[in-house]
């Protein structure tokens, strides 16, 4: 029959089966539509890197001999509705049978099969045969159990995969070396600048700017820095392991005003579209670090490889265990407004003006900086979670909402009451200086819980715990900190200060 492929702009997979046999009756989709580029305000980098990854894959299969009809935003046929493009276009070729593979969007997952029940034409869905598991398998692997332990699911890929593994045992003999990986940078020479593409991306700005889309962030036209094909992302993952993965582990949580890559990988666009795949990622850093042990040790290669068939698998798990109720979840019922410093980077306070100014130019920022510099103020002072979500799904180039909800309403804000993490990654000062160089030049003082330029950290992290005492107190890995808040002195004026920087929350 004649058949009708969709491919997403995040299925970018050129070892799928699909693509093994080409066949004349079957065509190949893709579309660059409003829908996609208005859901939320992306950061312009983000909208750039889709559309020039999902062309550069539309040259791919055209060069491999495949029938590809590609509509580009500014095609004046283009009704810029997933839905409605699909019915113009099988009825315009004449289309007999619909195949598409699975999203990894809730909002997509529905449609497209709404789509197949409504028109219903004969259809299929397919695998993306990208994850190491399928949507299901984390909520099969915990059932029954009250809690869902990232470790025990990341020691079962580990084994299911043969990732570090002699036998049925952790080939150094240990599982997790997460304890090592937390030092402060103190030599900065140690850092060497990224491989970046220099693309040229003006034109693509252009069209993007002149049909009127709203977007968030800088870019350099002529300099643009993500990988958006195989080849790049495959050149990105050998300059990691040569010169990053030594350090990826013990630098992991550092962080430096001087750079905002570090040690890490910047693989995750390459990952969420799909270019790349988890597995052969870890295979290859596995194999890298097996062929240079005198050089790298266990503790970096080990933490890397946790995040990537670890977390990363663990979090598309969680969210097809609990979508759509996830996205509603608001456990310590939080309502204030995003502070306006969120989109511009203007506030004194020097962590999250590096943190934000430099996701806004780079549509980038690491783990922590992400968790405890701007999820941490946004839990701290009780922002509606609907709008951190927004914020965090616009705002990097890796957003994507199974990966971007999970990490951001579970992981940081609490908001789904403990199923992501055992309990709120929140922090005072203390923390982000131990780990950064942000506070030595900050008009707050570390130092101070009340007073003038009292660190606003220090003051709303008793505030969060103090007035959400009902709901966390009877957590056992809490109940320290509550016994640490009782003994302490001062705690109507520290109260009384966090008062009044969450009245002003928009002057920090
Ligand atoms: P590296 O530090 O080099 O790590 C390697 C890879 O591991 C990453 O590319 C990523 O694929 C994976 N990884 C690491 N941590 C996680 C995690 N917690 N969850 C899932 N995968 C992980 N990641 C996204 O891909 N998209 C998001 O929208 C996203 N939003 C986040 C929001 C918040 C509030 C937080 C705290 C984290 C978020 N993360 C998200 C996870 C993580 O911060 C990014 O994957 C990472 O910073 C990407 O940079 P990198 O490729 O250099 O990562
Ligand atoms: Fe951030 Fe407080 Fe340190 Fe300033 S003093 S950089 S606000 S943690």
């Amino acid at each position: 029959p004649k058949t009708l492929r969709l491919i997403l702009g995040d299925q970018l997979n050129s070892n799928h089966s699909w693509f093994k046999d080409k066949n004349d009756d079957t065509l190949y989709l893709m579309m660059e539509i409003r829908q996609e580029t208005d859901y939320v305000r992306h950061h312009i980098q983000k909208i750039v890197a889709f559309f020039l990854a999902m062309r550069n894959f539309a040259d791919f299969l055209k060069q491999e001999g495949h029938k590809v009809l590609y509509i580009t935003l500014d095609d004046l046929a283009n009704q810029q509705d997933l839905v409605k493009n699909l019915k113009r276009i099988i009825i315009e070729e004449n289309i007999e049978l619909f195949e598409y593979q699975f999203p990894d969007e809730y909002r997509l997952d529905k449609q497209l099969s709404d789509f197949c029940i409504e028109s219903g034409i004969q259809s299929w869905a397919y695998d993306t045969e990208h994850f190491l598991t399928k949507r299901e398998y984390l909520a099969n692997f915990f059932n029954g159990k009250k809690s869902y332990l990232m470790e025990s699911f990341y020691r079962e890929m580990r084994k299911k995969f043969n990732i570090l593994m002699d036998g049925e045992a952790p080939l150094t003999g240990r599982w997790n070396y997460d304890q090592e990986n937390r030092n402060k940078l103190k030599d900065p020479l140690l850092l060497l600048p990224a491989p970046t593409y220099a693309k040229d991306v003006s034109q693509l700005i252009h069209m993007i700017q002149s049909e009127g889309i709203k977007t968030i962030g800088k870019i350099e036209p002529t300099h643009f820095e993500w990988p958006v094909s195989r080849e790049e992302s495959l050149k990105l993952l050998e300059h990691f392991c040569q010169y990053l993965l030594p350090h990826f582990g013990k630098y992991q949580d550092a962080m430096y005003t001087g750079d905002p890559f570090l040690f890490h990988s910047r693989m995750s666009f390459s990952l969420n579209t799909k270019m790349i795949s988890p597995l052969e990622i870890v295979q290859k850093v596995e194999k890298y670090w097996l062929e240079h042990q005198d050089r790298i040790n266990i503790a970096q290669v080990e933490g890397f490889i946790r995040q990537v068939i670890g977390w990363r698998e663990y979090m598309r798990g969680i969210y097809w265990a609990k979508m759509p109720e996830y996205a509603q979840l608001n456990y310590l019922t939080h309502k204030r407004k995003l502070p306006d410093f969120f989109w511009t980077g203007r506030t004194k306070m020097n962590c999250m003006k590096h943190a934000i100014g430099q996701s806004l130019e780079k549509a980038y920022a690491h783990h922590i900086q992400r968790l405890m510099v701007t999820g941490n103020f946004a839990l701290l002072a009780g922002i509606d979670p609907d709008q951190v979500d927004q914020w965090y799904l616009g705002v990097y180039i890796d957003a994507i909402e199974w990966v971007e909800i999970t990490n951001t309403r579970g992981m940081s804000q609490f908001a789904d009451g403990g199923i992501v993490g055992t309990k709120p990654y929140v922090c005072s000062a203390n923390y982000i200086d131990k780990m950064s160089d942000y506070c030595s030049s900050c008009q707050y003082d570390k130092q101070k819980k009340v007073g003038d330029n009292a660190c606003p950290f220090n003051t709303l992290y008793w505030h969060f715990y103090h007035r959400n005492q009902d709901k966390l107190a009877k957590n056992p890995r809490i109940g320290m900190m509550y016994r640490t808040w009782e003994k302490m002195n001062g705690r109507k004026e520290i109260l009384d200060q966090a008062e009044v920087y969450l009245a002003n929350l928009e002057d920090l």
